[in-house]
């Protein structure tokens, strides 16, 4: 999809068409990586950031750029932002300065000294214990620091927190190019799908994913369900589920849907072959079953190869693809071979593909396919939200466009 078209879909106002020529904007991007002896482990999402954080610099605006990193509890020094600055200087190939806190006199001083094309990195907003309360003194103080707010943080957008929405009701507030990438590929899954639409769903608990399931029942052609969730259908079926994981809060739910999928038009597929462990371990004793009557003993930890072969036919007629959740205990072999295949049938898919879910698009890098996939969402939580329908408020603040 050409980014003109994503731009436009999403009703809200772009940063490029944001006035930032010799202005300072506050950037909030997801820059929340994971740290190792103090470095960058993983710079996955600040490479995502970086193109929203060009556009604004080669525009002649201050950047500062202000993220959550982890969950700290309060100041915590182990979650600096320091080691985050030094990687976006390294990676901008340009000198980028760490604050020394999220707001107050001092970091004012230095936003006040950027220069165009120049940027500070605050330290992590969860440090302020307004963050995560939206409080409005920390809004007020993060919007004296610049005259316009960009958000690009797609991960975060379904809460609001002083710098996701708070801060967007004090500046003019804006779309960075990865959340209008973000919400112009979940929309149009979730309004405007090219036909058939095929949703994969696996995981740990069907009741994380009942919205969606909800959303797609009666919207999508076909609903394909794996993982563990699976076994809330079949204990609901009244099938033996043995030792398998069996998310009990959600049988009554997947009983609901089992009813509701008869009268729909939407066909639901679950698994008709499992491949069973006596324990999710590795080198555990493992069997096939062509069938879903888990035996007493035994694990259902993955889906079969008539499952994955059905799946796969599925999603090689797609239109359009969308996958959240693994389809077994795929960091633990043999169990990982249902995900596999469901994985390459996607990064194979002539369809529209598009994948989200922390678990899921690990899986996709871990199997090297990540780079055939047509877009792999940055927010789990916040993907599943906007494909249910809810509204994020850090989109909602934003300007109107
Ligand atoms: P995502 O992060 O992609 O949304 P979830 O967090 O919902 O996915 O679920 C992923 C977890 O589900 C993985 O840790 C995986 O091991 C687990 N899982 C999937 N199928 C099974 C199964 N049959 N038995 C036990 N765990 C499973
Ligand atoms: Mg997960």
């Amino acid at each position: 999809m050409p980014d003109g078209d994503s731009a436009r879909s999403i009703g809200k106002a772009s940063v490029r068409e944001a006035e930032v020529d010799g202005r300072r904007v506050l950037l909030r991007a997801d820059l929340n990586v994971p740290l190792d002896g103090g470095e960058v482990a993983d710079d996955t999402r600040i490479r995502a950031s970086l193109p929203t954080i060009e556009l604004l610099r080669d525009r002649g605006a201050g950047v500062i750029l202000v993220s959550h990193l982890g969950r700290p509890k309060g100041l915590d020094p182990s979650l600096s932002m320091a080691p985050v600055a030094k990687r976006v200087g390294e990676l901008l190939e340009a000198p980028v300065k760490p604050a020394p806190a999220v707001v107050g006199e001092e970091v004012e001083a230095l936003a006040k000294q950027l220069s165009p094309g120049e940027v500070l990195v605050l330290e992590n907003s969860r440090f302020e214990e307004g963050e995560t309360k939206n409080d409005a003194a920390l809004a007020d103080a993060l919007a004296a620091l610049a005259d316009v707010y960009v958000n690009d943080a797609f991960g975060t957008a379904h809460r609001a927190h002083a710098t996701t929405e708070g801060v967007a009701h004090r500046l003019p507030g804006y779309a960075g190019l990865l959340l209008e990438r973000e919400l112009g590929e979940l929309t149009q899954v979730r309004d405007d799908p090219e036909r058939p639409l095929i949703v994969v769903l696996g995981g740990a608990k069907v009741t994380d994913k009942l919205g969606v399931i909800d959303r797609f029942l009666g919207f999508a052609e076909e609903i394909l369900i794996g993982g563990a969730m699976c076994f809330s259908f079949f204990k609901a079926e009244g099938r033996d589920t043995g030792n398998s994981m069996v998310e009990e809060e959600g049988v009554e739910s997947a009983r609901r849907i089992l009813a509701e999928a008869e009268s729909s038009d939407t066909i639901l597929e679950l698994p008709e072959d499992l491949v069973l462990g006596r324990a999710l371990e590795a080198g555990t004793e493992t069997r096939e079953l062509n069938g879903v009557d888990v035996p007493e003993g035994w694990m259902g930890l993955d889906v079969g190869t008539n499952t994955t072969a059905n799946f796969a036919m599925r999603i090689g007629r797609a239109g359009t693809v969308f996958w959240n959740g693994p389809m077994g205990a795929f960091e633990v072999e043999p169990f990982d071979a249902g995900t596999r295949a469901v994985a390459e049938a996607v990064a194979a898919a002539p369809g529209h593909t598009v994948v989200g879910g922390g678990d899921s698009v690990a899986a996709l890098h871990r199997f090297g396919l990540a780079d055939s996939i047509d877009w792999i969402s940055t927010g789990g939580g916040a993907s599943l939200e906007l494909v249910e329908g809810a509204r994020l408020p850090g989109v909602e603040a934003l300007r109107d466009g």
